[in-house]
């Protein structure tokens, strides 16, 4: 039996994004109502959104739908149509202009953007001429040290993998010890097997340096993992900000829902606090008595049990192996297809019947039209 539904909104959260951070400590980047068309084609629609000291924002989306856009604007490499963009208590954008070079902040992007013709050290000395020039190298070496390249401070950037490029471009960022790093997709040139390391590093180095970090990904994993928060963007409207668990476990759309990760969805109803879909009852839902409407019920392949059983109608259609995970594809007597995430070493044959029941403790999250519900509508009241 499953049900407890979150008791606050996350749609109340993610609508007031430009609230005081916790503590009412001033945000080390803030952007406010902020605005940017290309054309006619508007990339970022006012968007509020925060990282505070020390706080490692990850911002995720499809592709075109305004990420890069939004760092841009944070760095200064793009102007606001409307809106403001604030450093601390210094604002940058909106009613005055702080052109990028005097914004201070480090920049990390995919392709590292290294000078070949310079040699490590040099490359992270580049920007530190605000340094008095004794404190320079001892900069570079303790950033050096920071990122774990120490013994390569005199290699050129041909002479180093991608990983170790991508920790110089880390390392020059963090030189100058910039209060905020904007980092653009710092991971996808590199090998699958090298990201999750690099990764780690990346996110440890800036946790020691106690930078805010605004870090934009297309990749769900890298959004759910890294980051403190996630800001997750559609078509330039930020749809729900918050820690990963609480974007993956309660998205406030449908959007949300399916893009952070696989989710299947069920015609269901609810009836005094029991869901119930195809599949049987789902889960009581507590806050719902007296209460009875029609919703869509979401269901994650983890949260999906399988048992094969010879007079169930429901039938496994196709098995996917993941190594240490076997997706398996369920097809209900609807016509309608689940998922089910099965143990490594588990394979139910195609055309094996099963019965499909919700995990004990999941917290399906039910939907009317695209949108969460997190209590009953006043309209379900009986
Ligand atoms: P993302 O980083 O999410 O892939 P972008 O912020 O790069 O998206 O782009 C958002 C939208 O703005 C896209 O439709 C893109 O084509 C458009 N766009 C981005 N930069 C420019 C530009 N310099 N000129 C015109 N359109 C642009």
């Amino acid at each position: 039996m499953v049900g407890v539904m979150p008791a606050t909104t996350p749609a109340a959260s993610a609508a007031s994004p430009a609230a005081p951070s916790p503590g009412g400590a001033t945000p080390a980047l803030r952007l406010q109502a902020v605005t940017k068309s290309y054309g006619d084609h508007p990339a970022v629609q006012a968007v509020d959104l925060e990282v505070a000291a020390g706080e490692v924002l990850t911002v995720i989306g499809p592709s075109g739908c305004g990420k890069s856009t939004l760092l841009r604007l944070a760095a200064g490499l793009e102007r606001p149509d409307s809106g403001s963009v604030w450093l601390g208590d210094r604002e940058v954008a909106g009613s005055r202009w702080v052109p990028p070079e005097r914004r201070h902040v480090g920049l990390v992007f995919q392709d590292h953007a290294l000078f070949p013709h310079l040699d490590v050290a040099t490359n992270i000395a580049f920007g530190l001429d605000r340094l008095p020039r004794a404190e320079r190298a001892p900069r570079v070496a303790e950033v050096l040290e920071l990122v774990g390249l120490g013994d390569l401070r005199e290699r050129y950037p041909h002479e180093l993998s991608g990983g170790e490029q991508q920790r110089v471009a880390l390392a020059r960022a963090l030189a100058p010890r910039p209060a905020v790093v904007l980092l653009d997709e710092p991971f996808s040139s590199l090998d699958e097997n090298l990201r999750a390391q690099v990764r780690a590093e990346t996110l440890a180095a800036i946790r020691l340096t106690g930078s805010a970090a605004l870090l934009v990904t297309h990749d769900q994993t890298e959004a759910l993992s890294l980051g403190d928060r996630l800001a997750v963007v559609r078509r330039g409207v930020v749809e729900q900000v918050g820690p990963p668990t609480e974007v993956y476990e309660t998205p406030v759309n449908r959007f949300v829902a399916t893009f952070m990760g696989d989710a299947d969805y069920l015609p269901a109803h609810v009836r005094d606090a029991l869901l119930t879909s195809e599949i049987g009852v789902v889960s009581t839902v507590p806050g719902w008595g007296r209460t009875e409407l029609d919703v869509e019920v979401m269901l994650r392949p983890h949260e999906v049990a399988l048992r094969p059983e010879p007079s169930a109608a429901a039938v496994v259609e196709r098995v996917e192996y993941h190594g240490a995970f076997v997706l398996h594809h369920v097809r209900l007597p609807s016509g309608r297809s689940v998922r089910s995430w099965q143990q490594h070493g588990v394979r139910l044959e195609p055309g094996t019947p099963v019965d499909v029941t919700v995990v004990p403790g999941s917290r399906p999250v039910l939907l009317s039209g695209d949108t969460a519900l997190f209590a009953p509508p006043d309209s379900a009241r009986r």
